[in-house]
């Protein structure tokens, strides 16, 4: 977007305000410049955009999406972040973590290097991306409980070794930002404590903890519970288990895959009762490889470890039903959170905007509407879908029925 931009007549749907409201906003440099009333002309030098009295919200962030990363070979990172960039920034995500699993040792580790390589080098200029930026890698695994590995790997599961963490940390050059573990396995202390001292986020996940082994993991720094409700046991009215007691938590964070199959909306709203600002959206999404022809429905992709993982067009199971990942976007996430009554639209962009970039530490720069923000924006039809997607005051994604004054504004 050259110059500045003046963004009039938008709905903002600001997740640090209590409910939307109509404004404007003064884009300069890749930034949010300032926030000016809704009526506000466009001074001289100053190209003036209304889009009409739609949606505007801050750009999405996902922290947990596998992408095609996993289905591709490690040497393929960067194109596979690229490509994933480009169509993340469609469904409205402007940040991202991609999302490992529980590889061997070897293969992690060249996957890691392959990663923190694609977002060092190309992601020391965000404007080199397509669309989306890649913000840290998440490790979902090794170092979680093998009774509870879901459509990981089993061959990979393993307790967590200082060695082979040293030599993963330092492959990453910094780039790891959080970690889903188990705080129940041998090792998991010296890796909590090892993450508490780089300032990277732990998350309770594929786990089977009880009560003693959380708040032990709370004491040792843990924040954050990855995809509550599953790969974690089953529920029961007289037993804790170990989703009912991360829910009962207060001191952690939890993140859901809001698709319908891998929780209910039932227990959606029981989470977001119980949690409030502190529960995330995320989508845990297997996008097919760029260029493979895939149907939505009664697809099939190879799956390390296993012969092939099948979806029904809602979410990847592996051949015995276990769910292995969804088909989900944050966009529709924020779409079944509203139909199904677990959020107000406000309060599920801010599940997936603010309360990401608090866990991360980065809500100074995204995931708001502030001034001095970064000028990450999604713009939205009245029934929830992406109109148009700005990183960095750059317009990445236009949907063919957004406002012609967007289109305009991609063309030119
Ligand atoms: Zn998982």
């Amino acid at each position: 977007m050259p110059g500045r931009v003046l963004l009039t007549d938008a709905l903002l749907l600001d997740p640090e305000a209590d409910a939307p409201a109509r404004g404007s906003l003064l884009l300069e440099g890749g930034r949010i410049a300032a926030r000016l009333p809704a009526g506000t002309v466009a001074p001289e030098g100053v190209r003036s955009l209304s889009v009409a009295g739609l949606p505007v919200s801050p750009g999405l962030l996902d922290l947990h999406d596998h992408g095609d990363l996993v289905l591709r070979p490690a040497a393929d990172a960067v194109l596979a972040m690229r490509q994933g960039s480009a169509s993340k920034a469609r469904h409205g995500v402007t940040g991202f973590l991609p999302t490992t699993l529980a590889w061997p040792g070897p293969e992690l580790l060249e996957r890691v290097g392959e990663i923190a390589q694609a977002i060092g080098g190309v992601g020391t200029a965000e404007a080199s991306w397509p669309g989306a930026v890649p913000l840290g890698i998440h490790l979902e695994g090794p170092w979680i409980r093998a009774e509870a590995a879901g459509a990981q790997p089993a061959r990979g599961i393993r307790p967590y070794d200082a060695v082979e963490g040293q030599a993963l940390f330092e492959r990453a050059a910094g780039a790891v930002r959080m970690v889903t573990l188990a705080p129940e396995i041998p090792g998991a202390e010296a890796l909590l404590r090892e993450l508490a001292r780089r300032g990277v986020v732990s998350a309770i996940g594929h786990t089977l903890a009880g009560p003693e082994d959380v708040e032990r993991a709370v004491g040792e720094g843990a924040r954050h519970v990855t995809h509550l409700f599953n790969a974690m046991g089953p529920l029961h009215q007289r037993g804790p288990g170990a989703a009912a007691g991360l829910l009962a938590e207060e001191r952690l964070s939890c993140d859901v895959i809001a698709d319908g199959a891998h929780v209910h909306p039932a227990w959606l709203r029981i989470a977001a009762r119980v949690k409030g600002e502190q529960l995330l959206l995320i989508t845990d999404r297997i996008e097919p490889p760029a260029g493979m022809a895939v149907p939505l429905e009664d697809a099939s992709l190879a799956w390390p470890g296993t012969a092939s993982i099948h979806s029904d067009g809602i979410a990847w199971r592996l051949p015995d039903g276990r769910l292995a990942g969804s088909r989900l976007t944050l966009a529709e996430a924020i779409r079944n959170c509203v139909r199904w009554r677990v959020m107000t639209r406000l309060e599920a962009v801010r599940a997936c905007t603010l309360a990401p970039a608090r866990l991360l530490g980065i809500e100074a720069r995204r995931g708001t509407l502030r001034p001095g923000a970064r000028a990450d924006l999604v713009l939205w039809s009245d029934a929830g879908e992406v109109l148009a997607t700005w990183v960095g005051g750059r317009l990445v994604a236009s949907a063919p029925v957004a406002p012609a004054a967007v289109t305009a504004l991609a063309g030119g």
